[in-house]
């Protein structure tokens, strides 16, 4: 890309270059040359095929522009490496193009690689290159990650058949909660406070090392990350399969307990988005051994409903058996 140039009345700050070679180039991974060539070179394991997956995160959509920094890039990586692991995939490296305002500066740079450095290390990935432009209305980060996996291995949302049990780990509607409490929405009954809450927004926990389960037991996956009811019509639809989920058997989060007399809150929970735990089925004659494995992780499973071959329709109860009805059942950017 071509040098932009600086106008004389902004701040000195680096130029596209230096801020590649100042604060990408130290998570730059192998084959990635430093970031000082035109792409990367990148093995792969013989026999094992890539999973690619790629995520984009805009100011004022899915963070607000004065949101930390270190958390908007290490968010950025997580979305991605959650749609990997939700397939089966163990995660391996990313690409990043970051799109600055104007206005940026060097500050708020230092800060988004930092948080990216640390969950480089955590999740044991690699910056294999990227781009980095100006976006009026910026930022906006676009992350490109992929993941070593043995072809057969691959978990679609295709492959959930009758009698199937279907799954999710972790709780529901914790980045729904955690927005309220980010925009100051919360009502008045919430026990937790407000920062401890919209941490889970800003910065999701998304079950990356359930991977290998998933590749070896489920017949069916994704990650939620539109909204819980969307998503599972998703599976569905898909699969051609049906499914009739009781709503107080959806393990909501812990934050939310208190609130279910709230108005709303328990549709907040169950159709908005930003939860980013998995969905899958597991096939009967393997939910015990699964089950048996799934206890020595720390991601906590729950069983919601058993797959029959339909049409993809998603029935959620409520306590009195009633079908709920939902405004929108997930997350829709248009
Ligand atoms: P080209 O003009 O050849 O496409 P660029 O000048 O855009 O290359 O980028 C130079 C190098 O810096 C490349 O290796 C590219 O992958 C890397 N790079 C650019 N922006 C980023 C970024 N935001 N994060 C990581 N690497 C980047
Ligand atoms: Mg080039």
């Amino acid at each position: 890309m071509a040098r932009k140039s600086q106008k004389a009345d902004e701040p000195i700050r680096p130029g596209e270059f230096e801020l590649i070679e100042r604060y990408f180039a130290p998570l730059a991974g192998e084959g990635a040359f430093g970031l000082k060539d035109d792409a990367a070179l990148v093995s792969v394991t013989p026999g094992k095929a890539l999973v690619v997956t790629q995520d984009a995160l805009a100011a004022g959509v899915h963070f607000l522009a004065d949101d930390p920094p270190d958390l908007i890039a290490r968010k950025a990586l997580r979305v991605n490496l959650s749609d990997l692991a939700a397939k089966g995939a163990v995660p391996k490296a990313f690409s990043l193009a970051l799109g600055l305002d104007g206005d940026w500066d060097a500050e708020w740079v230092a800060a988004f690689a930092r948080g990216l450095g640390e969950d480089c290390a955590h999740y044991r990935v690699a910056l294999t290159g990227g781009d980095t432009f100006r976006a009026p209305g910026g930022p906006v980060i676009s992350v490109a990650a992929w993941g070593e996996i043995d072809a057969p291995n691959y978990r679609s949302r295709l492959g959930a058949g009758d009698g199937d049990t279907l799954f999710v780990t972790g709780t529901i509607g914790d980045g729904a909660i955690g927005l309220l409490a980010h925009q100051g929405r919360l009502p008045a009954g919430a026990r937790d406070d407000r920062a401890s809450l919209a941490r889970s927004y800003l910065l999701p926990d998304p079950p990356v090392r359930f991977a290998p389960l998933i590749a070896e037991f489920a017949s069916a996956a994704m990650d939620i990350s539109d909204g819980f009811v969307g998503d599972l019509q998703k599976l569905a639809a898909a699969s051609r399969v049906d499914f009739d989920v009781r709503a107080g058997d959806v393990p909501v989060a812990a934050a939310l307990r208190g609130l279910v007399g709230e108005p709303g809150m328990l549709e907040t929970a169950l159709t908005g988005g930003d939860d980013y735990q998995f969905l899958f089925t597991v096939p009967q004659r393997r939910v015990a051994q699964f089950l048996q494995m799934a206890q020595k992780t720390d991601t906590a499973v729950a069983a919601l409903a058993i797959a029959r071959k339909g049409t993809g329709k998603v029935r959620i109860t409520d306590a009195t058996g009633e079908p709920m009805r939902f405004s929108s059942p997930s997350w829709n950017h248009f």
